[in-house]
């Protein structure tokens, strides 16, 4: 139990997250500190109205060392590995997280979905198809609100999107349903190594009931008890209880195993990415015992066409499609969006790319690059070492500002291109988020 008067807890961090702990803490009228290493951070005036002014530093993370802390709530935008936190640690503190306090609360059963991208589409997706077999599902966690902020009576599901730095400093999670999606290169600039990343993806199966994995990413297979019920999802043919698809003429059945359940015309979401998170969805459901043939599903699937800035049509202009894809991250992301988009006939992509790398290796892009993309244009601050790493076949033009890559492109399109902006990177270097960073690009086209 949290009820424990030897406990002397902290915040660390404030923003979205670590103000969704001060406010469960205060709600159960527990005493706790808050710190952050900045001096005026996001939330700190809202923060002061639920904790005594005395027990709120900002400025400087250090003093946690003299406030003789057992429990620490760390929030996602601070890394494990700074220094102080690292001497804690080291000295039996506790590092805990918004899901661990969650998993403490919790009275209802809760998938957690997690994965290098796709993690918003299918946990929405998944709520939304809840919502429409009767049952009161709600979803938040990474993509906001934070999962505290959705405990409430007669829920039936909650639905977790878990970021890798959520899943650091989560101890005990036990879902009832956990899911990794994918895992590819991401955040690089906070892990030691690939490995330790997955490592950290790997721990959503930690004590799960129940699993999804992806058959065609080997790294999301989990290692888990004897008798835990797993499905895997795959965009190719599927084995006997796994969803995958059949081709059939233009299209493919969506299936699970050889039962037909609905044809890609039947599915708003384009491309095969958007395929295999469907059956990612559909797997979820199945194990939390809902009908996958029930009218709510197949409604739901052919009204939901994605989240903004998520491979999302904005306009045709002289014949070409131009797509907002500028929460594609990480190179992960831009991958799928090439394969998904691309067509190897006609090299019809002009691919939009460039911003904060995060360490990356760009290298994955070459290939997909190669087949489908006729120019790459590039700005910000990576854009000459992912241009060093394409550089190849394909015609590189690298640029300072998006307007200036707009304009260039809409000369250069002809009928029939794609014109695809899907950074690969991090927009932190010339935006305040990806959401801005996708409007840039919408209000450019639009304008054209
Ligand atoms: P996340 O919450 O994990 O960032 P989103 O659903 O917001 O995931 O999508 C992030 C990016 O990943 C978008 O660019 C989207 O087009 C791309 N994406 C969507 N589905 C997949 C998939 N199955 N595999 C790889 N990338 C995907």
């Amino acid at each position: 139990s949290l009820i424990g008067s030897d406990r002397v807890r902290a915040v660390v961090g404030l923003g979205a997250t670590g103000l969704s702990c001060v406010r469960f803490l205060a709600s159960k009228g527990l005493d706790f500190f808050v710190v952050d290493s900045r001096d005026n951070p996001p939330g700190l005036d809202q923060a002061k109205l639920l904790c005594p002014s005395d027990k709120i530093f900002t400025g400087d993370l250090s003093i946690l060392e003299t406030l003789g802390v057992t429990e620490l709530y760390v929030s996602p935008g601070v890394a494990l590995r700074t220094p102080v936190l690292a001497r804690l640690a080291e000295r039996g503190v506790s590092m805990r997280g918004d899901i661990d306090l969650f998993c403490d609360y919790v009275d209802a059963p809760f998938v957690a979905i997690t994965g290098s991208n796709a993690k918003s589409t299918v946990t929405t997706l998944v709520a939304l198809l809840l919502q429409a077999c009767g049952k009161n599902a709600k979803a938040g966690g990474n993509l906001g609100p934070a999962a505290l902020e959705l405990l409430s009576p007669n829920t039936d599901f909650y639905i977790l999107e878990l970021s890798s730095f959520q899943l650091e400093t989560t101890n005990a999670l036990q879902a009832d349903l956990a899911c990794l999606l994918n895992v590819s290169e991401d955040h690089m600039d906070r892990y030691d190594s690939f490995y330790e990343y997955q490592r950290v993806k790997q721990k959503v199966y930690r004590g799960c009931k129940a699993a999804v994995c992806n058959k065609q990413d080997i790294l999301t297979a989990p290692l888990l008890a004897e008798g835990v019920p797993v499905r895997s999802f795959t965009t190719k043919s599927p084995d006997l209880k796994e969803f995958g698809m059949l081709a059939d003429g233009d299209g493919a059945w969506l299936c699970r195993g050889v039962e037909r359940l609905y044809h890609t015309s039947q599915i708003a979401l384009k491309g095969s990415h958007n395929y295999a998170n469907v059956l990612a969805s559909l797997a979820i459901l199945e194990l939390l015992g809902i009908d996958i043939l029930s009218d709510g599903v197949g409604k739901v699937l052919s009204d939901f066409c994605g989240l903004s800035h998520r491979c999302e049509t904005v306009r045709n202009y002289r014949g070409a499609a131009f797509i907002n894809d500028s929460k594609g991250t990480n190179v992960g992301a831009t991958l799928a969006a090439l394969q998904g988009l691309g067509s190897v006939s006609n090299k019809n992509i002009l691919l939009i790319a460039g911003g904060e790398g995060k360490g990356a290796d760009f290298s994955d892009l070459i290939k997909p690059v190669s087949n489908f993309v006729r120019i790459v244009y590039l700005f910000g601050k990576d854009a000459d070492r992912i241009a060093e790493t394409l550089s190849g076949d394909t015609e590189i033009k690298r640029f300072d500002t998006l307007d200036q890559i707009v304009m260039s492109a809409a000369n250069e399109v002809k009928e029939g291109d794609i014109v695809l902006f899907s950074p690969a990177c991090a927009s932190l270097d010339m935006y305040k988020n990806y959401e801005l960073r996708g409007e840039h690009f919408v209000s450019l086209v639009s304008a054209l």
